[in-house]
């Protein structure tokens, strides 16, 4: 839920979804509508899809216990590698880098000062890490990333900043360039990621026929209209059933 989505609009969401779907058996239990209308306007349904397909491969195979094994994780609907090993770090206790944009600006800048290819942030990542307590050690590069070393980094006051590579020898940022560093996404407002949340939080209220989609949208054109809904039906988001729109069961 929080990859790029903001913590404080997550909290409340999280907070409900776990009450509904506690455990990965409850989620895998429920239709894919109703995991899709709890996960509500939080954007990038796909993941709650993912969740759903994941929670079921955890229930059909893995007895509905979450598996603490990288691979295993890897193997699960949505799961990448920043998702697979920071469960294995943070719920299990592995040793394991979290390689995601924050860290990925941080190594790029104060360890390489140079832009690294996606192997050589991993290893480096992973070189970094100390015998123990990896897990608090993953998360102090998160917060480092979050809180000091971003897009424009706050060196003055960062706590690292006598052993920063960057720092130390200058030059031109590395991080925007490196591998696993996200780019600035394009605006948000009019955009077909925008009208699909409102398509879909108009199917959260209930079955929708095309007209009334129509006059809800009638500031879109015809032919956007149909390629975005298209969009969530070939996503396995949405289904059509007699001419009306409904959430995928
Ligand atoms: S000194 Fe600046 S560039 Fe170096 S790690 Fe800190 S915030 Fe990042």
């Amino acid at each position: 839920m929080l990859q790029q989505t903001q913590t404080a609009r997550v909290i409340e969401p999280w907070t409900i979804f776990l009450q509904r779907f506690p455990t990965p058996r409850a989620c895998a239990d429920a239709p894919l509508s109703s995991v899709l209308t709890v996960w509500g306007g939080l954007g990038f349904p796909r993941r709650a899809k993912a969740l759903h397909t994941a929670a079921k491969t955890i229930r059909d195979e893995f007895q509905g216990v979450v598996p603490d094994d990288v691979r295993a994780l890897r193997g699960l609907s949505g799961v990448g590698e920043y998702t697979a090993n920071a469960v294995a770090s943070f719920a299990f206790g592995q040793r394991v880098a979290v390689l995601d944009t924050n860290v990925g600006r941080i190594v790029s800048r104060a360890i390489a000062n140079k832009s690294l290819s996606v192997r050589d942030a991993r290893e480096i990542a992973q070189s970094l890490l100390p015998r123990d307590d990896v897990a608090a050690f993953n998360q102090a590069m998160l917060d480092l990333g979050a809180q000091y070393c971003r897009s424009t980094p706050l060196c003055e006051s960062c706590p690292v900043r006598g052993g920063c590579a960057w720092r130390r020898h200058g030059g031109a940022d590395p991080a925007p360039t490196s591998a696993g560093v996200s780019r600035p996404q394009g605006t948000f407002a009019g955009s077909n990621r925008q009208i699909r949340g409102r398509v879909l939080a108009m199917l959260r209220e209930g079955p929708v026929s095309w007209t009334r989609l129509d006059q809800s949208l009638s500031e879109v054109t015809m032919e956007r209209r149909e390629l975005i809904v298209r969009s969530l039906i070939d996503d396995g988001l949405v289904e059509e059933v007699r001419r009306r729109l409904q959430l995928a069961k």
